[in-house]
Order: structure tokens, then C-alpha cells, then sequence
């Protein structure tokens, strides 16, 4: 059956919920076996696991903190003996701490970034250190490997109040290019999805109230909220060898609103 990533191991960081749930089970779905790491939530891991192993892929639950170096070396030594060779990497943990900047702590600061940036920084290193240590399988992929960052459209469109989590993702944009520059020799693809306003608990407080729905859906040119699977569905393609010629790229799942909205108003 059409499977584009069959017998392929990926590992999802954050995947107990949200839109790393849903990247979790698509790639399940489309054959790979998943390793779904979380850092709290054991409940929203195991409900994953399931609805991965009913699509017929294997999976397997790890906790662990993507901003702590060790625990990230575990996350990868424990898929490969249970799992073997990993093929993906999508790098989709991520926090939101809001401060106007003037009263922003230094803690708010050095959260966001050591999860937001220091953990992909861990993560894309264990992964590409392993995927040039296992090599090339043609059976299973075009490329040795690839590795998907979950960023923002705040990469580019700066956010008042947010100062920390849009330095992150502008921070994950050239960190991006320039591992994707580094990697392509390598044949590994290394490339973005910034989602734009997403259905899940990280913004709530943004669409399940009426006013605050309105004025977020006056920002989306395509007139509606973002579903986890929309960016689902763009990452399984993207890890998929019909992307194979794309490596360095940023693909923005976000309804238009990186377009200059306020434009449309006459
Ligand atoms: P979410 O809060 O449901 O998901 C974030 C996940 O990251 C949670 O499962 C959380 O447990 C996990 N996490 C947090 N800190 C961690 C750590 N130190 N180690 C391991 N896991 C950790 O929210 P979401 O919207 O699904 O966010 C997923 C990603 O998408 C984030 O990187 C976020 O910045 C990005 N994003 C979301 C939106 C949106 O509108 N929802 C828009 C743009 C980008």
C-alpha cells in the first residue's frame, strides 16, 4: 500500500500533544515507527503510542527534556536499541513564556531559548551524528536522513511582548540554512515548518474566546484556525523522498498570515 515512509524510525520531541501528537500519529500512519518523546504529560504520550500502533507502525514512549544534553543522548540511544536505525528527526518541543520586555525575568528568557533553540541545537546534533554513523539505505530513503524543525511565522514576523520565543525562532531560521548548508554533502535534508496560529493548548486563551477568536482570524487571510494535522500532513511530505530535492527551505502552514494581512483592508 502507499506508504511513503515504510519501515523508516523517526523521532518526534514533544509529541505528547498538540501538533507534535498529530506529527507523531501521521508519521505513524504513513509507516514509519515512532518514538514519542515528552517531558511531563505520560497520559498524552501513551494516548500517541496507541494511535500510532492501530495504524500498524510501531511505537514507544520516552520521557525526557530536550534542553538537557544527556537526557537528549538517551532519547536517541533508547530508539536505536528498540527501534534500530532513525531516519527523522522533527524537532517540534517548544514553550511560550510572556513578558513585556521591560519587566521580562532572565529565567523567562533563558527557558524559552534553552528549550525553544538549545534543545534543537541537541537534538539536530545527535541526529546527524548518527545518521552519517549508520549510513546510506536506498531501500528506505534517498537521503542518510532529515531532520524537520518546528518553528514559527514568528521566525519573520516579529511579536511584541514574545521577545524571547520570536529570538528563538529567528535564532532556528539560520541555524536551518547553515546545518542545512553543512549537511546536503552528507545527503541530509534539514528543513523548517513554521506553522502560523494552530489549534492547541500552547495559545487557547486565543480561540476558545469569541473576541480574541475574531481578532486572530482578522491575521489569516484563509479565513479559519489552523489543525495540528494541517502541519501533520506538510511534515510527512516533506520527509518523504518526494521532497528530496528540498533541503534549506522554510515552508510556512499558516492560512497566509505571513502575507501582510492589514494589506487586504481598503
Ligand atoms: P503544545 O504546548 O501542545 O506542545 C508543546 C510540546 O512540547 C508539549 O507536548 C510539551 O510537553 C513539550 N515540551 C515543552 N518543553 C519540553 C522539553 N523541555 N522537553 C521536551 N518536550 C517539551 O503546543 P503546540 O502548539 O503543539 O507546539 C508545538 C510546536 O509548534 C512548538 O515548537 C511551538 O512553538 C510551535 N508552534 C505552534 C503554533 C500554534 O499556533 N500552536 C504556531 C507556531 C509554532
Amino acid at each position: 500500500k502507499n506508504k511513503p515512509l515504510r519501515n523508516q524510525t523517526a523521532i518526534v520531541t514533544g509529541a505528547s500533544s498538540g501538533i507534535g501528537q498529530a506529527i507523531a500519529i501521521a508519521l505513524g500512519k504513513a509507516g514509519a515507527n515512532v518514538a514519542v518523546n515528552y517531558h511531563g504529560d505520560e497520559v498524552g504520550a501513551d494516548k500517541t503510542k496507541e494511535e500510532i500502533q492501530n495504524h500498524g507502525s510501531k511505537a514507544i514512549t520516552i520521557k525526557g527534556d530536550v534542553s538537557e544534553k544527556e537526557e537528549v543522548e538517551q532519547l536517541f540511544l533508547k530508539t536505536t536499541d528498540e527501534l534500530g536505525n532513525i531516519h527523522i528527526l522533527i524537532n517540534n518541543a517548544g514553550i511560550q513564556q510572556d513578558e513585556p520586555f521591560k519587566d521580562m525575568k532572565a529565567e523567562s528568557w533563558d527557558q524559552v531559548i534553552r528549550t525553544n533553540l538549545y534543545g534543537a541545537f541537541y537534538c539536530a546534533q545527535q541526529a546527524a551524528r548518527i545518521f552519517i554513523k549508520q549510513g546510506m539505505d536506498n531501500t528506505l530513503s534517498k537521503a542518510k536522513g532529515k531532520i524537520i524543525f518546528i518553528s514559527s511565522v514568528h521566525d519573520t514576523i516579529p511579536w511584541a511582548g514574545r521577545v524571547n520565543y520570536a529570538a528563538s525562532k529567528g535564532g532556528l531560521l539560520t541555524l536551518m540554512q547553515s546545518l542545512a548548508q553543512e549537511l546536503a554533502p552528507e545527503k541530509i535534508r534539514v528543513n523548517n515548518i513554521s506553522p502560523g496560529a494552530i489549534k492547541t493548548p500552547i495559545n487557547e486563551d486565543d480561540w476558545k474566546d469569541e473576541n480574541r477568536k475574531k481578532a486572530l482570524l482578522a491575521k489569516i487571510p484563509y479565513g479559519r484556525i489552523g489543525e495540528p494535522e494541517d502541519v501533520a500532513k506538510a511534515v510527512v511530505w516533506l520527509a518523504s523522498d518526494d521532497a528530496d530535492y528540498i533541503t534549506g527551505t522554510t515552508l510556512y502552514v499558516d492560512g497566509g498570515m505571513t502575507l501582510y494581512p492589514s494589506f487586504l483592508e481598503e
